[in-house]
């Protein structure tokens, strides 16, 4: 089934229902083009805030079974997916392991996850002391 907006509506309800998490802010859903090769449909993106006591690794199980949940299987990369859920930040926290890489190695390449970045947060500091209004406009300048 291909209904990017119900697949965004049904994450953030199991997101809320996750142990100890609450929901805190929820930008509007933008559409993107998708990167690479692979002929496919639009992408729908957004970006959530939340307040949870789960730990990082949990939190990405959770995050997982989410996509699972919801039909995810994982074909080509870049292709084509029902969800596609990735933990932006953790706090300030900077992680490195195998399975989780925090904050998200591309929040600075990719407009569709900035602005939606800076509407729940527009006070944001990323870890290059870079407010996101600026890496915003880095970002659309190295576009053009
Ligand atoms: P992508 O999100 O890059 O399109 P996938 O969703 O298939 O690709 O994720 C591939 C792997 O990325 C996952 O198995 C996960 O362990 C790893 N990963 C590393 N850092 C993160 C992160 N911050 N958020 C989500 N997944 C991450
Ligand atoms: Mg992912």
């Amino acid at each position: 089934m291909h209904d990017p907006e119900y697949q965004l509506r049904e994450a953030v309800i199991a997101l809320k229902s996750l142990p100890h998490t609450q929901l805190i802010a929820q930008s509007t859903w933008i559409w993107s083009k998708p990167v690479g090769d692979v002929i496919q449909a639009d992408f729908l993106n957004g970006v959530v805030a939340i307040q949870t006591s789960l730990q990082p690794l949990e939190l990405l199980d959770a995050l997982q079974a989410i996509e699972h949940q919801q039909g995810r299987v994982r074909t080509v990369h870049w292709g084509p997916r029902t969800l596609d859920l990735d933990l932006l930040l953790y706090g300030q926290e900077s992680i490195n392991n195998s399975r989780l890489i925090v904050p998200h190695p591309h929040i600075k390449d990719r407009l569709f996850v900035l602005e939606p970045l800076a509407e729940i947060d527009p006070d944001l500091c990323l870890a290059d002391q870079k407010t996101i209004s600026q890496l915003i406009e880095k970002l659309k300048q190295d576009l053009k």
